[in-house]
């Protein structure tokens, strides 16, 4: 795949130490299964479980701290953080370096090392949960994130009555190539730059009443997109993007990826 280079993002990272994100996805999906097993859950009892304990962030840090066999969430997190560790590369690093007054203005950019392992299980929970209610949906959009364009060029990305969307200018720019492969699915991409989530689905359920909503995004912002959608009973689906490079965590745009193998799995 031209134009695949390993990206190291300002928390993590999904290709680890390898030159490609197969090994990352095939963790989860194993991960995943092993909890399942191990505590006897159905995915949907699993994906609450994460959700409501994720909510505190001190509380998880505090678990994935203790003995592994004090407590069910201390034996998780620490059975993630054996495997899970080599993908979030500079998490300690980027909370020291934060500010005391994004502890009020901006909660998410202090996501902490057990909240990314418990929502990289959560995502692979509610794609395989919502997948094929997703597919079998009359009208599909997926919203792409701006960074995920070509960062050397000027984009020639117009609006239309919902947001930008991609004029495939470019064949190397990964906003191209994730688009094509979406369109090919039946699935409407934009580029997310200006709409409100709430309201544009609002009024895409009460044009097509039956609408399904995929994310690309960085694991933080994927996961609270998600959570929206789940709230709002839209079937959701959505990938993370191969490391968190954007201007708000890294203070300018870098180029980024995403698992283009990956999503062809996830759309199909
Ligand atoms: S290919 Fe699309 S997203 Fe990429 S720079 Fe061109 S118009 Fe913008």
């Amino acid at each position: 795949m031209d134009n695949y280079n390993p990206f190291i993002g300002k928390t993590y990272t999904l290709f680890g130490d390898t030159k490609s994100t197969g090994q990352y996805y095939s963790t989860i999906r194993s991960l995943t299964n092993q909890l399942i097993d191990q505590f006897s859950w159905s995915e949907q009892d699993l994906l609450l479980y994460l959700q409501k304990s994720s909510r505190n962030r001190r509380f998880l840090a505090r678990e994935l701290r203790q003995n592994p066999l004090k407590s069910r969430l201390g034996t998780i997190l620490n059975h993630l953080h054996e495997t899970l560790t080599t993908y979030i590369s500079g998490i300690e690093k980027h909370l020291r370096s934060e500010p005391l007054y994004k502890f009020i203005t901006d909660k998410t950019i202090l996501t902490n090392r057990a909240q990314y392992y418990s929502y990289m299980i959560e995502i692979e929970l509610i794609n395989r949960l919502n997948k094929k209610r997703f597919l079998e949906c009359n009208y599909k959009i997926a919203l792409l994130p701006y960074c995920l364009r070509e960062t050397q060029t000027e984009c020639k990305s117009v609006t239309d009555e919902i947001d930008y969307y991609c004029r495939k200018c470019l064949k190397s720019c990964f906003i191209n190539k994730v688009s094509t492969l979406l369109q090919e699915n039946n699935i409407h991409p934009y580029i997310w730059r200006t709409i409100r989530l709430k309201s544009l689905l609002s009024q895409l359920v009460q044009k097509y009443h039956d609408v399904g909503v995929m994310g690309i995004a960085c694991i933080v912002e994927l996961t609270m997109g998600m959570r929206s959608c789940q709230k709002a009973d839209l079937p959701v689906i959505g990938l993370p993007l191969n490391a968190n490079r954007c201007i708000r965590w890294m203070g300018d745009f870098y180029e980024n990826s995403v698992d283009l193998e990956e999503l062809k799995l996830l759309i199909s």
